[in-house]
């Protein structure tokens, strides 16, 4: 499996210090490093500073899934590496989407609504993380009916995003606030994970339950195979069978 972690790495000026403490070689560092562990999987890391904005078609043809972390800075991803990421998902790539890349444009664009569209609060809140499909793949291996994040960023309700195909985790907050945390969608030979935990001013990523989410997450988002070129779908066709029913 080819991994490409990605980070549009402009740390907000009041969350840099705790940032830089937590996740030294940046958020895009720290997924490698979890990714590395695996036997199967090559890891590499582009950031929004790199060419292309780190987006490159060589990239994107080489990574089986891109694991995306954007920020407020998501506008700067131009139109026209969006499309190339679009393509790729349709064409069968993985795409994990993390935190606040729910407002990235590719998400929005792959959902076809305002996916920036949700409350937040930087509170210092927990969050219980409900598996509401324990037998999902990006569940397995976690135990109990929830698990709780000690502090993260709150983020609730409504949350514009088309209904999952599949949901697999709900997350309320100390606050009271509610949210479709964990959601599978399908698009056109591509599969696309939005996980919401993951605020950089706390240390979610190293948390070992989450830590599971992300590992199983790459793998349902991975192509089962790779194909080279897809059948020519969009054409018109003469019958398969041509004798008349008699
Ligand atoms: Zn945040």
């Amino acid at each position: 499996m080819n991994l490409l972690c990605w980070y549009e790495n402009k740390p907000l000026p009041e969350a840099a210090e705790a940032e830089e403490r937590l996740y030294p070689e940046g958020i895009h560092g720290a997924l490698a490093q979890l990714f590395r562990q695996e036997p199967d999987c090559r890891v590499r890391t582009a950031v929004m500073q790199d060419p292309d904005f780190g987006l490159s078609d060589e990239l994107l043809n080489w990574a089986d899934v891109v694991v995306y972390f954007s920020h407020k800075h998501w506008r700067e991803v131009p139109d026209e590496r969006v499309d190339a990421l679009q393509r790729r998902v349709l064409e069968g790539m993985g795409l994990v989407l993390l935190h606040s890349s729910h407002a990235s444009k590719i998400f929005s664009r792959l959902m076809g609504t305002r996916t920036q569209i949700l409350r937040w609060r930087e509170n210092d809140e927990w969050q219980r993380v409900w598996l509401v499909a324990p037998a999902h793949p990006i569940a397995a291996g976690l135990n109990g009916e929830f698990f709780v994040i000690p502090q993260d960023e709150t983020y609730g309700e409504y949350f514009e995003i088309p209904q999952p195909d599949e949901q697999v985790f709900l997350t309320t907050a100390q606050g009271g606030e509610v949210l479709r945390s964990g959601c599978c969608w399908y698009r056109g030979q591509g599969r696309v994970f939005y996980f919401s935990a993951g605020h950089e001013t706390y240390p979610v990523y190293y948390q070992p339950e989450v830590r599971r989410i992300l590992l199983n997450a790459v793998r349902w988002a991975c192509p089962a195979s790779r194909r080279s070129s897809w059948p020519d779908w969009a054409r018109e066709t003469e019958p398969l069978d041509a004798a008349p029913l008699s």
